[in-house]
């Protein structure tokens, strides 16, 4: 698809941040053109449309950015996936692990209405799959039913882990 050049044409890479050694992919450079921007929304809606899901499930703070979109235009709900002591309701959480220490995620409880729930989960991009993998946990313990994990961006050392907890994971472009 020739939208994908474009879209990878527009994420920047930033030596060195958020610390030395680290190849930073910064998404902020494509939301600043807006027919990429639309490209990339419209790849997603393109595949989910036709697969009959109920909510799309964004992680904080980049899986908000495309996840809204893609819910809006397909007719799903949308879930926001936060980072500990952000939702005001009662939350169910489950941590993961992170290169240096934990990290977790927290979904409010009634944010599955009914189990079997089809969901799409969102993110800018995928390493190592831990984050998502707390994701589907998460939404697994609340009996929804993960369909796919979509990012725009995969890391092609990490491409053996693209299937996780045995959930397909999408990706439109890969880290240059
Ligand atoms: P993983 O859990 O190792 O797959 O890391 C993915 C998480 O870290 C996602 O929530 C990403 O937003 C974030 N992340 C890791 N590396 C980058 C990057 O280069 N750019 C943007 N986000 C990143």
């Amino acid at each position: 698809d020739p939208r994908l050049q474009g879209i990878s044409d527009a994420i920047r890479v930033v030596p060195h941040f958020p610390k030395h050694g680290i190849m930073f992919n910064d998404i902020t450079t494509l939301l600043l053109r807006p027919r990429v921007f639309k490209d990339a929304v419209d790849l997603f809606v393109e595949r989910y449309r036709g697969m009959r899901i109920d909510a799309v499930a964004g992680i904080e703070a980049r899986g908000f950015i495309f996840g809204p979109a893609v819910a809006l235009a397909i007719g799903a709900k949308f879930i926001p996936l936060r980072k500990p002591r952000k939702l005001p309701g009662e939350v169910i959480s489950e941590k993961y692990v992170l290169e240096y220490g934990t990290d977790c995620l927290e979904m409010h409880v009634g944010a599955i209405e009914r189990p079997g729930e089809r969901v799409l989960i969102t993110d800018d991009l995928v390493a190592t799959g831990g984050t998502l993998c707390a994701a589907i946990r998460l939404l697994e313990r609340a009996e929804a039913d993960v369909v796919e994990c979509a990012c725009l961006i995969g890391l092609p050392k990490f491409k053996d882990f693209y299937k996780l907890n045995g959930k397909p994971v999408y990706v439109l472009v890969e880290s240059r």
